[in-house]
Order: C-alpha cells, then sequence, then structure tokens
C-alpha cells in the first residue's frame, strides 16, 4: 500500500512541542491516589473537566449492575507501619502505592511475623512497590519494595490505615459531541489506577486531548468518551446506557499509550468490524513496527463492551498490552517510562482513526452499465497533488465498486491506492453527479472485510501465564483488577 499519503496526514495530526502538553497534563493526574471509587477519581474527573464539558455521573454503593454491585466508597488519609524506634518503615506519604488498594482502616500493633502476612513485595525486582488491591474481599495490607521487606527485623510494629469504606457512589465522565449523525463512535477509558503513569495516566491523558480536538470542528458521527473506572465503572455506564449501544457504529478503549513500545491494536471480538478496518490501516501506516492482535477476554473495558450480550463494535489501542511489560503494575511504571513523543504519536493515530472513520463512506456509482466517460466532465487529471494517473486508477476503481457495499477503505485496500487518494477521486466524482453516498450498513464490515494482518508476536499476557506469576511476588498476593 502507498504510504506516503498518510503519512503527510500524520503530520498535519502531529502535536505541537512534541507532545509535552500531553506529558504535562499525565504529570499533573499521577500523583492522585485514585482506586474505583472515591475522592482520587473525582479530583481527576475534575483537572479533565478544566479543559472538556465533562457530565459527572454518580452510581450509589449497592446498585446491582449484571451480576455486579457497586461497592462501598473507599478513601484513605494516610497510613504507615511504624518500627519500635519510630521509623515508618512503610508510609503511605512517600507513595501511594504502599497501601493495598481498598485496604479497610485498621489501628494496631503486630508481630513481625503477623505483619509479613499482610506485606506484598517483588523478589524479582527489589526496588519495586507492587499494586495491588482487594476490592471485593475485605481485609487490608501493604507493599513494598523488597529491598526494604529485607531489613526489616523483628519486634514489634505499629499499623495504622486512616481509610474509610462508607456508602458513597461510584464516579465516571461522560462527554457527547454531536454530529451531523446520531450514530455514535465511542472512546472508554479507565481512571482507576493509583501513581501508575502508563497504566492510567497515559490513556486519560490522551483521551481528554483527543476529545477537546473533537469539539474544534464540526463532524459527520456523534463522538462519545467516557472516563470510567475499570470494570465496574464500565459495567455501570453499560447498564445506564443500553438503549444507546445500537447507535455505536465503532469505538476504540485506549490506554496504556505513552510506554516506548510500538503501537498495538487489539481487534474487537467480531474482528470484522468498521474499528478494525481502519485501525489497522492506521497503525500500519503510522508505524511499520506496530502490530495488530486478535480479540481476547483479558484486558480492559474491551472485556464488558465486547461480552456477548454487547458485542459492541470496538477494538484497543495500546503501545505494549496489559502485562506486557516488565514495569506493569509497579512503581517502576512512573513518569520516566511515558514519552512525550510516544503520547503525541498514540493521539495522531487516535485523530487518523477519527480522520478516516469521519471520510469513510459508502456510494453508489449512478452511471454503472459501462465506464462513464470521464474526459467529458473534465475530470482527467482532476485530482491534485498525486502522482500521474493514480487519481484517474482511483476514479476508475470507485467506479468500479461503488455498490453501496463497499467503503473507501475496502476501496483503498483492494486497489492498493492510498485511502486519501481513493476518498479525492470519490469526491470528484460526486461533485459531477456519478457517485451518490448512501447509509452505511451498520453491519457491512462483519459481512465484508476481513483483518488480514494479525501478529502473533505480542500476545496479551493473561493471568496464568503472566508477570504477576513471574513476579513471585512472596506473601500473600493479590492480582488487581486491570
Ligand atoms: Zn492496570
Amino acid at each position: 500500500m502507498n504510504k506516503a499519503p498518510l503519512a503527510q496526514l500524520s503530520e498535519v495530526h502531529s502535536e505541537p512541542n512534541g507532545g509535552q502538553a500531553l506529558y504535562d497534563f499525565a504529570a499533573r493526574l499521577y500523583p492522585i491516589c485514585r482506586s474505583i471509587t472515591g475522592h482520587g477519581v473525582r479530583r481527576s474527573l475534575a483537572l479533565i473537566r478544566e479543559q472538556i464539558p465533562l457530565t459527572i455521573h454518580d452510581v450509589p454503593s449497592g446498585s446491582a449492575v449484571y451480576d455486579w454491585e457497586v461497592p462501598l466508597e473507599w478513601n484513605i488519609e494516610d497510613a504507615a507501619v511504624v518500627s519500635s524506634d519510630g521509623e515508618r518503615v512503610i508510609d503511605f506519604q512517600e507513595h501511594n502505592l504502599h497501601v493495598v488498594g481498598y485496604s479497610e482502616p485498621i489501628s494496631t500493633t503486630v508481630t513481625l511475623r503477623e505483619l509479613d502476612e499482610r506485606l506484598h513485595s517483588l523478589s524479582d525486582h527489589p526496588t519495586w512497590v507492587p499494586y495491588r488491591t482487594s476490592y471485593y474481599r475485605r481485609t487490608w495490607g501493604f507493599c513494598l519494595r523488597q529491598a526494604k521487606r529485607d531489613t526489616l527485623r523483628s519486634g514489634k510494629y505499629k499499623v495504622e490505615i486512616r481509610s474509610s469504606l462508607a456508602p458513597g457512589s461510584l464516579t465516571y465522565g461522560e462527554l457527547v459531541v454531536p454530529g451531523r449523525k446520531r450514530e455514535e463512535v465511542l472512546f472508554f477509558t479507565h481512571i482507576c489506577h493509583p501513581s501508575l503513569a502508563n497504566d492510567n495516566t497515559a490513556g486519560m491523558a490522551v483521551a481528554t486531548a483527543l476529545a477537546k480536538w473533537i469539539q474544534s470542528e464540526p463532524r459527520r458521527y456523534t463522538y462519545r468518551f467516557v472516563f470510567a473506572p475499570g470494570t465496574i465503572g464500565s459495567l455501570c455506564w453499560l447498564k445506564q446506557n443500553e438503549r444507546a449501544l445500537a447507535r455505536v457504529r465503532a469505538g476504540l478503549v485506549l490506554g496504556l499509550l505513552g510506554d516506548p513500545a510500538a503501537l498495538t491494536y487489539k481487534m474487537s471480538r467480531d474482528g470484522h468490524t468498521q474499528a478494525d478496518a481502519v485501525a489497522e490501516y492506521v497503525v500500519s501506516h503510522l508505524d511499520q513496527a506496530s502490530t495488530v492482535i486478535p480479540f481476547s477476554p483479558y484486558g480492559y473495558d474491551e472485556r464488558q463492551l465486547c461480552s456477548p450480550g454487547f458485542n459492541l463494535p470496538i477494538g484497543r489501542l495500546t503501545r505494549s498490552v496489559n502485562g506486557g511489560y516488565a514495569e506493569y503494575h509497579s512503581s517502576a511504571d512512573d513518569l520516566t517510562l511515558i514519552k512525550a513523543g510516544r503520547l503525541a504519536e498514540s493521539l495522531t493515530a487516535c485523530k487518523l482513526f477519527v480522520g478516516v472513520l469521519e471520510e469513510n463512506q459508502h456510494f453508489v456509482n449512478r452511471l454503472p452499465k459501462g465506464e462513464p466517460r470521464l474526459g467529458k466532465r473534465g475530470l482527467y487529471g482532476s485530482i491534485g497533488g498525486v502522482s500521474p494517473g493514480e487519481g484517474e486508477q482511483a476514479m476508475l476503481w470507485v467506479l468500479n465498486q461503488a455498490d453501496g457495499s463497499k467503503s473507501l477503505l475496502d476501496i483503498a485496500r483492494r486497489s492498493g491506492l492510498a485511502f486519501e487518494i481513493v476518498r479525492g477521486a470519490a469526491s470528484a466524482l460526486e461533485k459531477c453527479g456519478l457517485l451518490q453516498a448512501v447509509d452505511t450498513p451498520r453491519d457491512v464490515y462483519r459481512r465484508s472485510t476481513s483483518v488480514r494482518k494479525q501478529s502473533h508476536g505480542k500476545r496479551e499476557i493473561g493471568p496464568k501465564k503472566g508477570v504477576h506469576r513471574s513476579h513471585r511476588a512472596s506473601g500473600r498476593r493479590r492480582r488487581a483488577q486491570p
């Protein structure tokens, strides 16, 4: 396929200052102690709301959500383990990962042996603090560096966690940007991780900037952005929006968008949706090292959005996959792991995804019997900025394929011509009445498009085979919901 035109488009979309504004926003979000409920989520949404007009939704604790229930709201003020000589040997103020998320309040004194049962560390990475949560089983615990753990001497330790678990709500933010059509494109990102840079603040920063850009000019589709805690948050959103889901035509779950790895697109459950075709086209043109991986029921909110009862035509854009980099779910996923340039490229990929979707119309040829005479309509050489002959080839391809069932991207892929050239040809043909736009059948992609490029080199790491096991954390260990 011709790579140049999309490269030109990506230059148009490149971020000023190489993505520094994205990085700076991620850095503002980074210190906040988030969880699936509580003040940290609200503070994060408030920062995002400074940039885009989010609507904030609260779902009360105890609300039934399909097979789940919104838990009590968790908040934390302080926590520490203090040695007999007064040293805060584990200190929430030093890093919010030091406390197991959703730890219940406790104030007690324990022996080292008793304390040890509550500790989590990474023997493979002795200077990193692991990220652990216990949302649905009431407990308490601490996470610390293995190197620190090795220095703890036997004796008594005072343990205090000043947290609260009380009826409150789960909070998520939503922005709907109306377009000319009611059909929607959905972008979804999770907002529930505490101080982890790539696995959370990167996705939030890119989604916020994308929403801001979407608002900057009129669009064909309606765009909906959801910033919600993982799993229970996406389930709450689904429950409250079930009737609107039929309008979703494409979308992306966004996360892990700032690390040095190449772009990864994870396909939708069906694997043959418009989102799959467009995302594959965009990432493969933007980044030659990119990969497209098949759907799996492990990962982020695609687990819920692509569950069989919803089966939304949505894939996921990441760089590394969850569990696919050593620093995942540890304190080493900090602001040194994410790069301004990578955030900028991720945002560019999202903008190109939108750009192709917006233009990816279906047409019918109004003179399908034989080739129409292009010369008498002044169409030869009419498409500027294209190498000689390419514009004419594109017009012939469009006229031949425009039977209403194939999109312009389908025609670009079949012809080997760049999408922008095919789009330009269709535009010229439409202007002189040879083409007529038709509605996109909702499932046309499920019938007609096959996503061919699949890489199995970058496999998503599931709970049984992934880093959680290889970390070999000692002590009682719980896997965080991603
Ligand atoms: Zn995660």
